[in-house]
């Protein structure tokens, strides 16, 4: 999964070159940055890979969220439904715009399912974030439909899912405007990073001027630039931006491999009685960062997680069902409204509701859910010796 495997002299000869300038700053000193624009450069690598319009790099995925949620005009009041099992920057995000995160169950793609989203649409729901999890994606078909018919935003929170795509087209580059991550342990890394991408001027715009405290970023002089709303600073620097350029130089290599890692792992775990593989709408666009399966009951992979574990093997294997920061058991803080400042009343109100809702078909599946990452130094013998691994705990499990 992690791009930060792979880091070498790539790498180091594009900070060097920021080094060289010590201009680290992504925005003006036009003279002495010599040419040197790696933020810049990495954003049009973005849009040449990604196959999109416009993209803006942020400080990180959970920025660009924020980022995208006020470019596209989602604020207070506003509902977001978002799915059961994420990493918790999505409802984080949702919440700084002051909008309302609604909560909906994941079904056998481990994402946001068509038909709780449909019950859950009010006169208040202004977008339906989608989370790529663990590398692959969304029933995208049917959430752009849903869309389209109830003229909802869609803003794809594809952190996790660099280099995926869906029927041909990047995940990311579906809705309205698109998220990515370029933390430390994501496909690729600037070391801490995010963008928004879109096909639409305006959301890139405003995307563009909310990451930079709403400079309008016209003309060469920084400090008489014009500011039509109000912003943050949500920018990042040229040191992480040289990481990242380096790094999706290396994404086909690092697809790749996950890819034939991947399929070795599946091959091998497909002993396993009863086992099930995740539904994969675009089996052909799935990233392969992880592989995630599923075992008849929860008995039986609470069992394998524990012997796994007994056996100092458990490393890789994520069973988000019990982990404290990706499915909504664990998030008390979320659903007691525990922020160090006072929450306006009707996002207060809508959290502590949270608490009285049940996410059954979600754990259902999670609790039989056990993700393995895939990984980019692995050799042929080691794919083979994890993989026995866990055929034979699963085995023993359901002995
Ligand atoms: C990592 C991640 C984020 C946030 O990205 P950061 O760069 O760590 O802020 C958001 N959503 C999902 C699904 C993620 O996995």
């Amino acid at each position: 999964m992690p791009g930060f495997e792979f880091w070498g002299d790539e790498e180091r000869k594009e900070v060097n070159e920021v080094l060289e300038t010590g201009i680290l700053m992504r925005y003006g000193f036009d003279g002495p940055r010599k040419g040197i624009w790696k933020a810049k450069e990495l954003e049009q690598q973005i849009c040449k890979q990604m196959g999109c319009k416009y993209a803006q790099l942020t400080s990180s995925g959970t920025s660009a969220l924020t980022t995208a949620l006020a470019a596209l005009g989602v604020g207070a009041g506003d509902e977001v439904i978002m799915p059961s099992f994420t990493f918790v920057a999505s409802f984080e995000a949702v919440l700084s715009v002051g909008a309302i995160p609604v909560l909906v169950d994941i079904n056998s793609t481990l994402t946001l399912d068509p038909d709780s989203v449909e019950k859950a649409i009010t006169s208040k729901t202004k977008c339906i974030m989608p989370v790529h999890m663990c590398g692959s994606m969304a029933d995208m078909d049917a959430l752009l439909q849903i869309c389209a018919k109830h003229q909802i935003l869609l803003l794809e929170d594809a952190c996790q899912s660099f280099g995926a795509t869906y029927h041909g087209k990047h995940l990311g580059t579906l809705g309205h405007a698109g998220t990515f991550s370029f933390d430390f342990v994501k496909t690729i890394t600037c070391g801490e990073g995010g963008a928004v991408v879109t096909n639409d001027e305006n959301f890139y715009k405003k995307a563009d001027q909310f990451s930079d405290h709403g400079h309008d970023h016209m003309g060469h002089d920084r400090g008489a630039e014009s500011h039509p709303f109000m912003g943050y600073n949500f920018r990042i620097s040229e040191l992480h931006a040289a990481v990242g350029l380096a790094q999706i130089n290396k994404l086909d290599r690092f697809l790749s491999i996950q890819r034939k890692n991947h399929t070795m792992l599946k091959n091998i775990l497909s002993e396993i009685p009863g086992i099930n593989f995740r539904n994969i709408p675009d089996e052909g666009g799935d990233s392969c960062t992880f592989l995630s399966w599923f075992l008849p009951t929860e008995e039986a992979t609470r069992k394998t997680v524990d012997i796994l574990k007994e056996e100092n093997k458990l490393a890789g294997n994520f069973y988000w069902y019990i982990n404290n920061w990706h499915f909504h058991k664990k998030w008390d803080h979320l659903k007691n409204g525990h922020a160090m400042y006072p929450l306006h009343e009707e996002q207060k109100k809508a959290l502590l509701e949270l608490k009285e809702k049940d996410f059954l078909p979600s754990d259902a599946l999670l609790s039989r859910c056990i993700s393995t990452a895939i990984s980019l130094g692995w050799k042929e013998s080691d794919i083979m010796e994890k993989g026995n691994a866990i055929v034979a705990a699963a085995r023993k499990a359901m002995a």
